[in-house]
């Protein structure tokens, strides 16, 4: 097993992100497609790939025409189950970003060479369900923590903002000083607060001046508004949990939630936290708003141990810190939309009563 395209042994660079795509769209054309969802602050592609089964490449090229490549909600195609991966929100958390990379690669590999992979009929999933990766949903970020933010083309706006932490290596929000991860509109905008200092553009934490207001906030989306998830999961990297439920929402899905996480804990090491009880706190998270708006269970994953103010750990240690971990989660997530999907169009007049 040599030959691999994603090379995730030290830092990676956005360069090398969008070649490794490409390349990988080359090398696996059957199962492996692209489309561009938006454009960053500095222009920047946000990219989704789609991994779906073979046959299914007939029908995907049957709609391409129509639909400029992508597969909207309503094909015949799109009866499938589909569930979205998605890393990069935060600059800082490059491991996020290398995950879904390496995700994407070995989940190509094992169909192809129709293998397990620890566990997983890779095959089986992946031609029931089509698993949507946006691998680095804020790439000016990236570049930041990268490169430093005389390398942004907002330099001259990024000056002046603070850095919370050592240097460029702490930032977390976009090219406009925004935490992304603070901006989508589910409902707890105006109640949504900024801790002191944090209330302008700034490398975390800051909400954002209007709601949905940033393009790579948009791109999700737009995205999430085209396809039918089932499931959402969003990689982070801090503190070896996983938040899982919001009081905002939690009730509306009679448990499937719950049973969801129990037993992501029993197969990984990504603990249970409680409930997120205060929206003034949780609020306007792209999980939180998918589950309020999406109306469909969403997991966020913070894959690498607490480390005191944000401080990232050096990217050398992905493997030992997060590859052996969470290599096979994608697949996990992967498996339980399908259970999801089923509960959902099985029971299609029970599911909407339920998150009514
Ligand atoms: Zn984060």
């Amino acid at each position: 097993m040599d030959d691999f395209i994603v090379n995730t042994s030290n830092t990676y660079y956005l360069e090398s992100i969008y070649r490794d795509i490409d390349s990988l769209c080359d090398r696996y054309s059957k199962i492996l497609n692209k489309r561009v969802i938006g454009k960053s602050v500095e222009g920047r592609d946000i990219v989704v790939l789609q991994l779906h089964g073979e046959k299914d490449e007939i029908l995907r090229c049957a709609q391409n025409d129509k639909n400029g490549g992508f597969l909207d909600n309503n094909a015949q195609y799109n009866k499938k189950p589909n569930v979205l991966l998605v890393g990069g929100i935060h600059a800082r958390e490059d491991f996020s970003v290398m995950l879904c990379m390496k995700m994407i690669e070995y989940y190509c590999r094992y169909y192809n060479e129709s293998r397990d992979f620890d566990g997983y009929d890779v095959r089986g999933i992946v031609d029931k369900i089509d698993i949507y990766f946006v691998p680095v949903v804020n790439p000016d970020g990236l570049n930041i923590i990268h490169n430093g933010i005389e390398a942004s083309k907002n330099y001259d706006k990024l000056t002046d903002m603070k850095i919370w932490g050592e240097d460029h290596t702490y930032w977390k929000a976009n090219a406009n000083g925004v935490d992304l991860n603070k901006n989508f509109d589910d409902g707890n905008w105006e109640i949504r607060t900024c801790v002191t200092g944090t209330d302008v553009p700034c490398s975390d934490r800051f909400k954002g001046f209007r709601p949905d207001s940033e393009p790579e906030t948009a791109a999700l989306i737009s995205l999430c508004n085209n396809i039918d998830f089932s499931l959402m999961a969003t990689y982070h990297c801090s503190g070896n949990c996983t938040f899982w439920a919001d009081s905002g929402t939690h009730t509306m899905f009679n448990g499937l939630d719950e049973r969801i996480m129990d037993e992501l804990s029993e197969k990984y090491i990504y603990r249970k936290t409680k409930i997120s009880t205060d929206p003034k706190i949780y609020g306007c998270g792209f999980e939180n708003w998918f589950r309020a708006r999406m109306k469909r269970p969403a997991f966020c994953i913070e894959l690498s141990p607490y480390q005191e103010g944000g401080k990232q750990h050096p990217d050398s240690m992905f493997d030992e810190l997060v590859w052996q971990h969470a290599k096979t989660t994608g697949l996990f997530f992967a498996q339980k939309a399908i259970e999801v999907h089923d509960e959902i169009y099985g029971d299609a007049e029970r599911y909407a009563a339920m998150t009514r």
